[in-house]
């Protein structure tokens, strides 16, 4: 089976092409190939606007290279794909829509069937796919989200999550204060290396969290000159000791033995480090997929999608239309069965 991803939720066009003899478990032989081109924002954040106009640019020429690959891959079958997956949301509407566009064109070019991707799922899904992992809790630490999944009955339940502001969005907005380029996590990375940890509130209510006030505070402390490396320590170490420990409560109140990370703020070695020493205390299994499925790509909406397409959850042309505020819980999850909570 081949199937072509194509992601655009936000700053990266992304499209892809997943080939396996088997969807439901990852095998030795499966092949992913992810062609990406990231939207670099001159100054400040991500602008909606300029990331659409990027998107628009972008996206065929990645759907272009990843239907070039999948034709070289199939040696002369026709079609050289068998479905087509996108990202139906949670992300900006308008770079939702040319994802959208895209893949129904790609979709009735070939005459293949369309899937319509969870964006949040599939985040999740790539971490349990590439793991093995048999009913993983999921922590999504990406830029404009950050929550706990677990699956019970047919649907990924949110656990916990964030109260106002997503992860990553939450430290680009710090690093935005201190004019440095989009995007700040990687450079909060480097810094917090050379820094003393400095003390930020740490705000964790049951199993929901908060970063609008760390935001404020480092903030200020980097305006009361405050070393910025310092204020980066303090903001590694409050925001992933407060993820850290509300996954290590949703692994307590599931019962679960085994944790997946997701999100492109996942990439961070501290993050990983953290959550690895939690999960081994507590005699738990902790996975994290590569940097390339961690950040948004195309790769983790192919494979959900042949996951979905193999259990026969495509989408007609007329009701394949985009959903900015698609929760991961709206989900119904068919290619797991109900009895696997
Ligand atoms: P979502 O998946 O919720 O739509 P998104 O579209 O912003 O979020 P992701 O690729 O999941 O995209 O995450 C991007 C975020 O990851 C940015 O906020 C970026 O600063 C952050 N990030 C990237 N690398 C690192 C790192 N090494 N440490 C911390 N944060 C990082």
């Amino acid at each position: 089976m081949r199937v072509l991803g194509i992601e655009g939720t936000a700053w990266a066009a992304s499209a892809a092409l997943f080939e396996t003899d088997d969807p439901t478990r990852a095998t030795d032989d499966e092949h992913v190939f992810i062609e990406s081109d990231a939207y670099q924002p001159e100054s400040g954040g991500i602008h909606p606007r300029e990331a659409a106009e990027h998107m628009g640019e972008a996206i065929p020429e990645v759907v272009q290279t990843a239907i070039s690959h999948a034709r070289e891959r199939a040696g002369g079958d026709d079609p050289p794909i068998d479905a087509v997956a996108f990202s139906r949301g949670p992300g900006l509407g308008p770079c939702l829509r040319i994802v959208g566009t895209a893949a129904r064109a790609v979709a009735q070019r070939f005459d293949v069937p369309l899937v319509g991707v969870n964006h949040m799922v599939a985040h999740l899904e790539v971490g349990r796919h590439r793991s093995g992992f048999e009913s993983p809790v999921c922590l999504n630490a990406s830029g404009a989200n950050a929550h706990l999944l677990g699956y019970r009955n047919g649907r990924y339940r949110v656990l916990g999550e964030t109260m106002d502001t997503g992860v990553g969005n939450a430290i680009d907005k710090f690093t935005r204060h201190v004019g440095w380029q989009h995007p700040g996590g990687p450079k909060v990375e480097r810094h917090a290396r050379d820094g003393d940890f400095h003390p930020l509130p740490y705000v964790v209510k049951g199993m929901d969290f908060s970063f609008s006030g760390i935001m404020s505070a480092a903030k200020q402390a980097s305006d009361d000159d405050v070393p910025v490396e310092d204020v980066c320590r303090g903001l590694e170490e409050t925001i992933f000791a407060m993820l850290t420990e509300v996954s290590e409560r949703a692994l307590s109140l599931t019962g679960a033995d085994e944790l997946v990370l997701g999100g492109g703020v996942g990439q961070n070695d501290r993050l990983q480090r953290m959550l690895r020493e939690m999960c081994d205390q507590r005699g738990a299994d902790f996975f994290a997929p590569e940097n390339r499925f961690l950040r948004d790509n195309a790769g983790m909406i192919a494979i959900l999608g042949a996951k979905m397409y193999a259990a026969g959850d495509t989408l007609a042309i007329e009701e394949s239309g985009i959903d900015s505020n698609f929760r991961p819980d709206d989900v119904a999850v068919s290619w797991r069965g109900p009895e696997e909570s």
